[in-house]
């Protein structure tokens, strides 16, 4: 006989259980991670192995799911919607192989292998090839009548194709793609309604919606994954090539899914999709290994709510729930705040997540996350952690709204929020956690590449008082590099060395490292295919700035302010002095020397080649301007398919119009072309 105590922690552990099953299947609103639940059920199972006398037909280990909601026609399914057993490594995946095996007394078989999707399963009934009926799994004996919702979903055929049978019911898993469901809880956010923990839970809350145009509305998509019925006729005898019979009928068949002869292949199969699950529009949670053929699958069976002859092999748990103890806030190399969470410790992948980021301010409202909240922490691949949401019904009230500080927490300057930006900034161009951040991207490769310089010595370097400036690299002398801690002759001459290459680095590099606002790589490329110095692009304005393809008003606005700053102008002036390169030896056209310099253009209408912004693009390339509507002083307008009211005023004026031919013989020779301006305009 068990004793009290484990009677009691037996039925604390069902009522819980209960309780998170009902959240999870019939609410779509869990508030604890699938790895708190799991661990939960794991405990009860052991419990009910080591005492059987406690067991009851009712216990979660014994249950399906969750009980179909009120509001859909209950339907009793003719097979049991199983679920599957997990394994979560090479070895529990070999004990089940093994296990496998011997039940079939050493036969060798082959198996399927067949992503996860991270989902709800629905049954789908056609009779004479029509769909007559679609399902939620529910308890497994009983699910709910979704049929309308599940016709709006596109993939799921409403005829099938070829010969079906009579009578037929396949299983797959309806799942709502990563973009919509982003797409969703951003949308919630606006609202100020709850946000969804995951694409499974929404997914599952947009199936079991009473009204069908909800669903349709949400880009929800199928994969077919088995056949349970076809009542007498005759269908292939194992899955392998039972899935490809069924996309002949005309159902979606997942492509990657795989037939396998050894253990090894399945096994590499999973450890390449644990790195590309990300490359994929849906989530995926794991792999189902089955085995393929039906007589194996037959002679194995069923225990309890799962088959015998099929696992799931799950990945990683990505996703957890956990406290937020404080939000921080880091001071970027712009002068950004950025504000993170300080999390109570949690696994997730794998790994110990003490902190995740919260990105700005407005999202932290927007997403209603207050210090104290229970969260949703999710990290995906190689992203940083990143806190999804609050689980707003394990709110205590006393959490506390995030206020974002009026001073800089490393500097005490007060803070500014630019106008049209999400983030708040620090203006003191020395502020020593900037230049913390500033001095990390100077030496990093990509800027200077000055390769030594990690982001240990950058801080020493600040610590020590040998550097507040980038320009005070290239004034360090090797003697006082030496009396540093761990600083060793070798490492002294590499940093040396590398701080005296990086003085001749190409123009572009040295733009990138200074670590203007909004002037990364790309743009500080396509700067410097116009300016041939420093000096110039200090003296350029905003107007100058904006006439480049590629350089917006925000763009343009960020680099003249930067150049406007006292600070900024000494560190450059310093720079030269050391003798960094500053300029560069190719010749630079100067947009007066453009030969579209002076002339406007108006893009309206559907081109083929491009889109309009890429003629704008083009445009400006040359030296020429586009605007939006057409005057006396509209030199082109460039006219692709349904043009509209455009080119009425065009011909109003004169203005000479261009179909996309002219256009794109303008651009290989646009000198030639602008004779023939000034001729129209002449004539
Ligand atoms: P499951 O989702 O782990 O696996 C079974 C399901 O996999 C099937 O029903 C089917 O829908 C699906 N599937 C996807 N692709 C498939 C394929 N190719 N072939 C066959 N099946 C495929 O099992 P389950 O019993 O539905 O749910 C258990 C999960 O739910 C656990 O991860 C558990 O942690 C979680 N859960 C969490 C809470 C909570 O409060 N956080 C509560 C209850 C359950």
């Amino acid at each position: 006989m068990a004793d009290a105590g484990i009677v009691n922690r037996v039925d604390e552990l069902r009522r819980e259980l209960h309780y998170h099953n009902h959240r999870y299947y019939v609410l779509d609103a869990p508030i604890i991670s699938d790895q708190d639940y799991d661990r939960m059920l794991q405990e009860l199972r052991m419990i009910e192995d080591e005492n059987p006398e406690l067991v009851r037909p009712d216990s979660p280990t014994h249950r399906i799911g969750g009980d179909p909601a009120d509001g859909f026609e209950q339907v009793e399914h003719r097979h049991t919607m199983l679920s599957l057993g997990n394994v979560f490594d090479d070895e529990t995946l070999e004990a089940w192989y093994r296990r496998v095996k011997n039940l079939l007394d050493g036969a060798d078989f082959t198996m399927t292998c067949e992503l996860k999707i991270d989902g709800l399963a629905v049954s789908l009934v056609y009779q004479d090839g029509v769909l007559a009926r679609g399902a939620t799994r529910g308890n497994g004996s009983v699910g709910e009548n979704v049929t309308q919702n599940l016709k709006t979903i596109r993939s799921i055929p409403l005829t099938l194709q070829g010969e079906p049978p009579p009578y037929l019911e396949v299983r797959g898993e309806v799942y709502m793609p990563v973009e919509s469901f982003r797409r969703l809880n951003e949308e919630r956010a606006d609202r100020g309604e709850s946000l969804f923990a995951n694409p499974r839970n929404s997914g599952a809350g947009t199936i079991r919606q009473l009204d069908p145009k909800v669903t349709a509305s949400r880009n929800m998509q199928v994969w077919v994954y088995s056949l349970n019925d076809a009542g007498d006729s005759n269908f292939p005898d194992d899955q392998w090539e039972t899935l490809a019979w069924l996309r002949s009928l005309g159902f979606r068949i997942n492509p990657e899914n795989r037939l396998f002869h050894t253990l090894e292949e399945v096994k590499d199969y999973y450890h390449e999709w644990v790195e590309k699950r990300h490359d994929l529009p849906y989530e995926v949670d794991g792999v189902v290994v089955k085995v393929n053929p039906f007589n194996f699958q037959g002679s194995l069976g069923v225990v309890g709510r799962e088959p015998r002859w099929a696992t799931a092999y799950k990945f990683p748990a990505e996703r957890a729930v956990t406290r937020l103890l404080e939000i921080g806030i880091n001071v970027g190399r712009t002068g950004s705040l950025n504000p993170y969470a300080i999390l109570e410790p949690v696994i997730v992948s794998g790994a110990t997540v003490q902190h995740a980021s919260l990105h700005n301010e407005e999202d932290i409202r927007r997403k209603d996350i207050r210090v104290g909240d229970w969260v949703t922490v999710e990290r995906a691949g190689d992203v940083i952690p990143q806190v999804v949401g609050p689980i707003l019904d394990r709110r205590a009230g006393d959490e506390v709204e995030f206020a974002m500080p009026e001073a800089c927490p490393e500097c005490g300057t007060g803070i500014v929020k630019p106008e049209g930006e999400a983030v708040h900034r620090c203006p003191n161009a020395s502020c020593p956690a900037q230049f913390f951040e500033l001095l990390k991207h100077f030496v990093s490769r990509g800027a200077m590449d000055m390769d030594g310089l990690g982001e240990q010595w950058c801080r020493i370097l600040i610590d020590q008082g040998f550097v507040s400036t980038v320009a005070d690299l290239y004034y360090l002398e090797k003697a006082r590099l030496l009396e540093l801690d761990r600083m060793g002759d070798r490492l002294a001459t590499k940093i040396m060395d590398n701080i005296e290459a990086s003085k001749t680095r190409p123009l572009p590099r040295i733009l990138f490292a200074l670590g203007i606002t909004h002037v990364g790589a790309e743009v500080a490329d396509l700067l410097t295919q116009r300016f041939a110095s420093l000096e110039q692009l200090s003296l350029a304005s905003q107007e100058d700035l904006t006439e480049f393809p590629g350089i917006g008003p925000k763009i343009a606005e960020s680099i003249y302010d930067y150049f406007q700053v006292e600070y900024n102008l000494a560190v450059i002036e310093k720079l030269r002095q050391a003798g960094v390169k500053l300029h560069h030896e190719i010749e630079i056209v100067q947009p007066a020397d453009l030969p579209w310099h002076g002339l406007s253009f108006v893009v309206t209408g559907a081109l083929e080649g491009m889109t309009r912004r890429e003629a704008e693009g083009k445009i400006k390339a040359l030296g020429g301007s586009a605007t939006s509507s057409v005057t006396r002083k509209t030199a082109y307008l460039v006219a692709g398919a349904s043009p509209g009211s455009k080119l009425d005023t065009a011909n109003r004026l004169g203005t000479p119009v261009l179909d996309e031919g002219a256009f794109v013989q303008l651009l290989e020779s646009p000198a030639d072309v602008m004779n023939n301006v000034t001729v129209e305009a002449q004539a």
